[in-house]
């Protein structure tokens, strides 16, 4: 997959030289590019903000500049990428998205800074690419460059390769199948107590069958207990309905 970030900050992304990213990078399963927007800005002091019109505070990004480096990005590949502006007022961000994108050949992320980008750039762009405007929350960050972050590990880790075991990602919470509007449950690992604290027997009882219904029940008790809302998207078995109530 190729993912090209325009920024005023490329150096923000620099953990996407680590761990799994990195490694994902080093295999060639994702060619990240990043971009310095200001290096399509031409006045001695490379503005990329200017006021905004109609009065009130901060600065908002300048339209012919993002136009310029979207353009050049753009022509510089094959096809047309999928362009992403992070906002607080955008689609919400959810594992389905993360899937959505990760079917994609090429990400294109526009993250902002000050008040955002002259929303201009968002109408034009909109008509000529698939734009979506994402936010990752209820809550306002300094800049767009760690939401971009965001997505782009929860998206690169479904691409075949990057997990070590793909399987981790089928048994996530979010994914879509039978944990799809579940949280996961707890897990556990050696030694089998620790500090008088046991781990649940069944785990230890090598009956795959019996392992698979505990899970599922621990991670329905879960998310009624912190989610309950997550529950009334689907649709939940006999067995389901009981796990909750006990
Ligand atoms: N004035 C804007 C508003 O109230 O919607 C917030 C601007 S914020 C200070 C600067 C930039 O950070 C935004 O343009 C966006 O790129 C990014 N940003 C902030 N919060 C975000 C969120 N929850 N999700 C995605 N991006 C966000």
């Amino acid at each position: 997959m190729r993912i090209d970030v325009i920024s005023i900050f490329p150096e923000y992304f620099a953990p996407l030289d680590v761990s799994l990213m990195g490694k994902a990078r080093a295999k060639g399963i994702l060619d990240v590019r990043l971009h310095q927007l200001r290096e399509w800005a031409h006045d001695v002091h490379k503005t990329v903000d200017d006021t905004p019109y109609g009065g009130g505070p901060g600065m908002v990004m300048k339209p012919e500049i993002w136009g310029a480096a979207i353009d050049d990005v753009v022509a510089s590949g094959e096809g047309l990428p999928r362009m992403i502006v992070p906002t607080p007022s955008g689609r919400p961000f959810t594992q389905a998205v993360a899937l959505e994108y990760a079917a994609e050949p090429w990400l294109l992320f526009a993250p902002a800074r000050y008040e955002g980008i002259d929303s201009r750039v968002m109408i034009e762009y909109g008509s000529r690419l698939r734009l979506d405007e994402v936010s990752i929350g209820d809550y306002v960050l300094a800049g767009g460059e760690a939401a971009v972050l965001v997505m782009v590990e929860a998206v690169a880790r479904l691409l075949p390769g990057v997990l070590g075991n793909a399987v981790s990602a089928v048994d996530d919470s979010f994914a879509p199948g039978a944990m799809e509007n579940l949280l996961e449950g707890p897990v556990f690992t050696k030694p089998p107590v620790w500090r008088g604290h046991e781990v649940p027997e069944v785990l230890l009882s090598g009956h795959h069958g019996k392992i698979a219904r505990w899970r599922r029940d621990e991670a329905l008790r879960r998310t009624f207990r912190k989610r309950p809302e997550l529950l009334e998207r689907g649709e939940l078995s006999k067995a389901d309905l009981k796990a909750i109530e006990s």
